[in-house]
């Protein structure tokens, strides 16, 4: 057989998905196999075409975790208390209030509210929050509630996603974060969280906020909790699917997608799979950085995740297939602390967001300040030196 029309050799895949083109699932496992830097290269191209080649995205915002409590009880995660358990806590509206004016004044355009499976606040208490948020924050873009919560809705409720989703948007709720995803194999899912929403209930209640045009900011996959290469792909091949049926269905699909791996400390999973060095950890993940933009031909936006990985790897992240620079939010659990003591954060425009920038234009970008839409608001043209506004910003 003519090698270049040989499915399984290596350049031919490559060569397609740097072209943009669909590959097979045993042409995505194919790539693990593939030296780094040439699936690195190939994504890098495919970036290129999906996106405007010449910058690199940013936003300002910030996450708000407004509850701590939660009966899922997930074995990978370290943020969850019991309802008595020291460290359990649930904002008043007064507290979110005094982190959303943080964020107006960092100059914030959106923000990321998620907390845990609280049984003891009622669904009405989500419909007045939105409803604050909307009144007193009318410029603020709110994406909140993870498919995880949304599911611990229904049960307290015997209400649909469907139906909790669209009393919610109409309270305010702009979208819903593709958030509890991980892995979409319930084998895996079972040992990392044995209570854990299920593949399906995830993709269910997923597509109910698609058919309500609700926002997804993003979706994700977490690696780490002992998957296999082979189940890493069926979670992407989960999402792809799901991304072409709600744009066939509904016209807009996931904006971004984001790989980062899984965070053990302190939790009940550690030790109980297996284990990487931190060389090996930033290897792999610039690896699935760039399988997974070739395996999501059709999710434009792919991020970066300097928060988890640092901006050096962040840096070599934007060169291998992502083209936006997340985790920017500049409120979360950690410093909310600081507002509550009455205290303001740094001013992100002096601190942060240098960095923030320096890193994309090391990765040979120009710096570009972005909706949650990703349209372009500035661009930081590095000869001029300054936040140039965009007259004719565009979405992708
Ligand atoms: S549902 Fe979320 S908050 Fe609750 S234990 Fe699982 S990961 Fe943690």
């Amino acid at each position: 057989m003519n090698t270049y029309l040989n499915p399984k050799n290596p350049n031919r895949i490559l060569d397609r998905g740097a072209a943009g083109e669909r590959l097979s699932a045993d042409e995505l496992l194919a790539l693990y196999d593939l030296p780094a830097n040439e699936v690195a290269q190939a994504a890098h191209q495919a970036r290129l075409r999906a996106t405007d080649p010449e910058i690199a995205t940013y936003s300002i915002g910030g996450n708000i975790d407004y509850t701590t409590v939660c009966t899922v009880a997930c074995r990978f995660c370290a943020f969850y208390r019991a309802r008595h358990q020291e460290g359990a806590y649930t904002l008043s509206f007064d507290e979110i209030a005094r982190q959303m004016d943080e964020i107006v004044r960092i100059g914030g355009l959106d923000v990321l509210i998620q907390g845990g499976v609280n049984p003891d606040l009622p669904f009405s208490w989500y419909v007045d929050l939105m409803k604050m948020l909307k009144t007193d924050y009318p410029a603020v873009h709110v994406d909140a509630l993870s498919p995880e919560e949304i599911l611990g809705l229904e049960k307290l409720t015997g209400r649909t996603a469907y139906d909790l989703l669209s009393e919610l948007k109409d309270a305010g709720l702009d979208g819903m974060p593709g958030a509890a995803s991980e892995i979409l194999v319930d084998e895996v899912r079972r040992n990392a969280a044995p209570s854990r929403i299920t593949s399906r209930d995830w993709l269910r209640i997923v597509d109910a906020a698609q058919s309500l045009h609700l926002h997804i900011p993003w979706v994700g996959m977490v690696t780490g909790f002992g998957e296999t290469l082979a189940q890493r792909v069926e979670h992407l091949l989960a999402l792809r699917a799901q991304q072409d049926r709600a744009l066939e269905r509904y016209g807009s699909g996931f904006i971004a997608f984001k790989v980062w791996p899984a965070r053990l400390e302190n939790t009940r999973l550690k030790g109980t799979v297996p284990q990487k060095s931190a060389e090996e950890t930033i290897d792999e993940y610039l690896k699935n950085v760039a399988i997974c933009r070739l395996a999501l031909d059709n999710v434009a936006n792919h991020r970066a995740v300097w928060r988890t990985m640092g901006f050096a790897v962040a840096a070599e992240a934007l060169r291998s297939g992502a083209n936006d620079l997340c985790g920017t939010g500049s409120i979360n659990a950690i410093n909310a602390t600081i507002v509550a003591a009455g205290k303001h954060l740094p001013d992100p425009n002096q601190a942060l967001l240098v960095q923030v920038r320096q890193c994309i234009e090391d990765a040979g970008f120009v710096a570009a300040l972005r909706d949650p839409y990703y349209n372009v608001l500035a661009r930081n043209d590095r000869k001029t030196e300054a936040m140039t506004p965009c007259g004719n910003s565009r979405s992708r």
